[in-house]
């Protein structure tokens, strides 16, 4: 039962040093794991709560609010919104074996059993939501009774913002556009979880759902803002299909590459926050689905990868285009009003002067879905090098400052009490100011250095005998490992901003 991903295809350093350091271990390690299910360890939680922290700034810029809905709904907003039918993925079954396993790229009825190389044979559609019970099931004894308690986890946060449109839409003074996020946990009841972060089974979700006019998709105010930035782009379909391509927003924009202003603003948006907290712009880019391959509800969809050494290209963010598949379908299913009325209309109305002569509209949805785990495993990837120093090899996590788990580590040089009562009172004083430090004074200075360099701390701060004379401490830098002499006083100051030097 216990999942052997992290050793797949050799030895995985990430996943070893993720673990021994603290970042990430195994769910239910003790009962032997499941596979799809990882726990949060001390510092992985710290470097979690540090990318959403800057994904709600992020959006907080757009305007947009943050509501929380629940993670367990009825049966009926899954049957409405699609999902029980097409929430599902193509399965093949091993004759031999009998191991289940979803149809991607490797794996299919022409080829053989990864497992054990017998032959393949088609198993039908799974569906990926996990059922369960809401409350005690009614029953009559003896009787046949329609079970109402049948309920499912979200596989995305969508559903229940779109729930609440209606509401939204008053809470925004029934004006559009307008977005709206919502960070969570989503289930899927993965076939072949595999591959740590990647494939998990629960696992965290933070979305924007933009609502705009259908007129208005080639409008978006901020255009202007964005329109420059280089992409790289695959396109799917058409002449130029699969061909990589570089063109800024406007340009995939007017040339039809991408649909509309919204989904290329938003497409530009997850490109600057992914550079933004430290993934390497080499190593994205925007890929079109093919029609095939695109979602129940998406009219149009692309996947911003990362190049993962190990992995190859994987998919860390969705944009979406959901059209108003999705207002439509709980409309018509609940029968509750999701319309707008068209813009000039609504305006008119509010000066008092229009008959409600007009339909209302179903407004479209653009929609950026970010698969937060894959990204800190893209953020561990990226960040992780090894160099030789002198006589020793170093593992560094390189991460951005604002990202690291631990802003900075003080230490006493030597194991001598004067040193740590000094040590100790700096390290108290920095907690005091709301930074991240850690206290550290087992073992030589060169081993602490290096135990910080592999968790990412940007800055060690260390008390010496010249501290007690002169109040200065050095601050050493975990990329130069450059070492600069400040007095305690400034210390606050270098930790948070730098120094350029
Ligand atoms: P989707 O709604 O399928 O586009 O998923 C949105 C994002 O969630 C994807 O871009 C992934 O980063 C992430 N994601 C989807 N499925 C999983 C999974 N099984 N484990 C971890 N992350 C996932």
């Amino acid at each position: 039962m216990v999942s052997t991903d992290i050793k797949e295809g050799g030895r995985d350093e990430i996943a070893e040093l993720a673990r021994r350091r603290g970042f990430l271990w195994l769910a239910f390690e003790i009962y032997g794991g499941a596979a799809g299910f990882y726990d949060y360890a001390p510092l992985g939680a710290l470097l979690k709560r540090r990318v959403e922290t800057a994904w709600r700034a992020f959006y907080t810029r757009e305007g947009f609010y943050e509501i929380e809905t629940t993670s367990v709904a009825p049966r009926d907003v899954f049957e409405a919104s699609g999902h029980l039918e097409s929430f599902t993925d193509r399965t093949v079954v091993c004759k031999h074996c009998k191991t289940f396993f979803r149809v991607d790229e490797g794996i299919d009825i022409n080829k053989s059993c990864p497992e054990c190389g017998g032959e393949l044979e088609a198993a039908g559609e799974f569906n990926l939501m996990f059922q369960t019970r809401i409350g005690v099931p009614k029953g009559e004894r003896g009787g046949k009774v329609l079970d109402k308690s049948e309920g499912y986890l979200r596989p995305e946060t969508a559903q229940g913002t779109f729930l609440n449109f209606p509401r939204l839409l008053r809470f925004n003074r029934d004006k559009l556009p307008f977005g709206v996020i919502q960070i969570g946990k989503a289930y899927r009841n993965e076939i072949s979880p595999r591959q740590s972060l990647i494939r998990l089974r629960e696992f965290t979700i933070a979305e924007a759902e933009v609502f705009v006019y259908p007129e208005e998709k080639n409008k978006h105010p901020r255009f202007e803002e964005v329109k420059e930035r280089k992409l790289r782009l695959v396109p799917g379909e058409g002449a130029q299909a699969q061909e990589e391509m570089e063109k800024t927003v406007e340009e995939a924009v007017r040339s039809g590459t991408i649909a509309n202003e919204y989904l290329g603003y938003h497409i530009a948006k997850v490109d600057e926050f992914l550079e933004g907290i430290g993934i390497p712009r080499d190593k994205l880019r925007f890929r079109q689905h093919e029609p095939e391959e695109m979602a129940h509800y998406a009219r149009d969809c692309w996947d911003a990868e990362f190049f993962s050494d190990r992995y190859a290209w994987m998919e860390i963010v969705g944009v979406a285009d959901r059209g108003d598949y999705d207002l439509s379908s709980h409309a018509s299913y609940s029968n509750t009003d999701m319309g707008v009325y068209p813009q000039q209309q609504s305006q008119v109305q509010a000066e008092g002067e229009a008959e409600k002569a007009k339909a209302k509209i179903i407004p479209h949805v653009i929609e950026p879905s970010y698969g937060i785990d894959r990204i800190i495993y893209a953020l561990l990837e990226s960040s992780f090098y090894k160099e030789q120093v002198g006589k020793e090899k170093r593992k560094v996590l390189r991460f951005k400052k604002e990202m690291a788990p631990i802003r900075a580590a003080v230490f006493p040089l030597l194991n001598r009490d004067e040193l740590k009562r000094k040590a100790k009172e700096v390290f108290q004083d920095l907690r005091n100011e709301a930074i991240f430090v850690e206290y550290d004074d087992s073992g030589s200075i060169g081993r602490r250095y290096r135990r910080q360099d592999e968790i990412g701390t940007p800055y060690c701060v260390t008390i010496d005998y010249d501290t007690l004379e002169d109040d200065t401490v050095t601050i050493r830098e975990r990329d130069t490992m450059k070492q600069v002499r400040v007095p305690v006083a400034e210390v606050k100051e270098v930790l948070l901003k730098g120094r350029e030097r």
